[in-house]
């Protein structure tokens, strides 16, 4: 086989899960026939970045590049791109690629094809290694998996929908939720303060659940009618039995049991959140009450689009905090100690 063109970009890389992210140069395929070539102005920062750049979830190969909220502007097309032209305003979620034949990928569920290839996390089927991420001046992909961006909205801001945005939209979708109907969102960090926006739009009453008092007029100002300390059993208490849906942002290590009492009959608590380590569930919360516990990935291409269009209608970004790209090893300690409002979301003119 002959050796894939490639060119090199600026990026930042992590070299092994000790390492801090340093800067460093990475390849790039030139353009085929049918991909666009991408500036990247923002990426925004998920916490799946700082997961798999430590290898918490064992599957990293370095060095890793993550990044998988991308907004650009595409600076080449190949000859046979149909939908993209130089200078368009674009965007590329976590999914570059997949097989194109399977049934998840003919439904448009492209996250759950086996074959899928993620933008970071995956093995590169042309340039061989890990696929490598955003945090990079530039990107090279199909242009079917590629996203048009609404014009209307603050470009930098419409970064998190690419993952965070989808994230909670797919689920609270799926689940039907809308008027009428009681709806938790655990966690406001990234995706929750998203799945807060979103049952808000979808027309539901909102309560976001959190460890972070400090966090509560926040999550009101954001579109939550109610706000529960999580820490507190009184208020956890009050609420039992009482919810149609509930959506888990979290990170890290939590009591899923206390949020499955929540529900009503035939609840659902649906799972986003990715922590490094198992949770357990109990038999009894479950078992009363007919309830359910779920997860959810990301969004396929086609939904992603629709999320996108929606946000464009209804003037709906992601509440962010800018960063250069040398400030990401102190974002991802924020992070950690929940302090992010709510999202990091580095310029990559930093970078240049
Ligand atoms: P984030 O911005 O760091 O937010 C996580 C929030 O969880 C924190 O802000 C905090 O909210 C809460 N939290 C943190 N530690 C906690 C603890 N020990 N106990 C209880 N609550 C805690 O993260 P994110 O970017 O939103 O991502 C959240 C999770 O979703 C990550 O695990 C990420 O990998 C995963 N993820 C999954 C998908 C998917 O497709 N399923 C996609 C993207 C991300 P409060 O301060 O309000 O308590
Ligand atoms: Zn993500
Ligand atoms: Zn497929």
């Amino acid at each position: 086989m002959p050796t894939p063109r490639a060119y090199s970009v600026k990026a930042y890389s992590a070299a092994s899960a000790q390492s801090p992210l340093a800067p460093t140069t990475i390849a790039r395929r030139e353009p085929g026939a049918t991909d666009v070539k991408i500036d990247i102005l923002y990426c925004g920062v998920c916490h799946s970045d700082l997961h798999f750049a430590r290898n918490e979830w064992n599957f990293t190969q370095y060095p890793a590049v993550p990044g998988h909220e991308i907004v650009g502007r595409v600076v080449a097309v190949g000859a046979g791109v149909k939908k993209f032209k130089v200078g368009d305003l674009v965007g590329v979620g976590c999914l570059v690629d997949s097989c194109r034949t399977c049934p998840d990928c003919r439904d448009g569920f492209e996250q759950f094809c086996t074959g899928m290839v993620m933008t970071y996390g995956s093995t590169d089927p042309i340039l061989g290694g890990g696929t490598l991420g955003g945090y990079a001046q530039g990107i090279v992909v199909t242009e079917d998996f590629v996203l048009r961006l609404p014009e209307n909205l603050n470009p930098a801001a419409v970064a998190p929908l690419l993952c965070a945005g989808i994230t909670t939209y797919s689920p609270l979708r799926h689940w039907k939720v809308g008027p009428g109907q009681k709806v938790g969102v655990v966690g406001l960090g990234g995706l929750g303060h998203m799945g807060v926006k979103f049952a808000r739009a979808f027309g539901a009453h909102v309560v976001l659940f959190t460890t972070s008092p400090g966090k509560t007029a926040d999550a009101l100002r954001l579109g939550a009618h109610e706000v529960v300390v999580s820490k507190d059993e009184a208020q956890m208490a009050a609420h039992a039995g009482s919810f149609d849906f509930v959506l888990d942002c979290v990170s890290a290590q939590h009591d899923l049991n206390a949020y499955l009492n929540l529900l009503k009959r035939d609840g659902n608590l649906t799972l986003v959140g990715a922590p490094e380590k198992p949770l357990a569930v109990a038999a009894f919360p479950l078992i009363f009450r007919r309830r359910s516990f779920s997860g959810s990935l990301i969004g396929g291409l086609p939904e992603t689009q629709e999320m996108l269009d929606f946000c464009g209608r209804h003037g709906i970004t992601s509440d962010i905090e800018m960063i250069r790209m040398d400030q990401i090893n102190d974002a991802y300690e924020r992070m950690l100690k929940s302090d992010v409002k709510y999202r990091f979301v580095i310029d990559m003119a930093s970078l240049r």
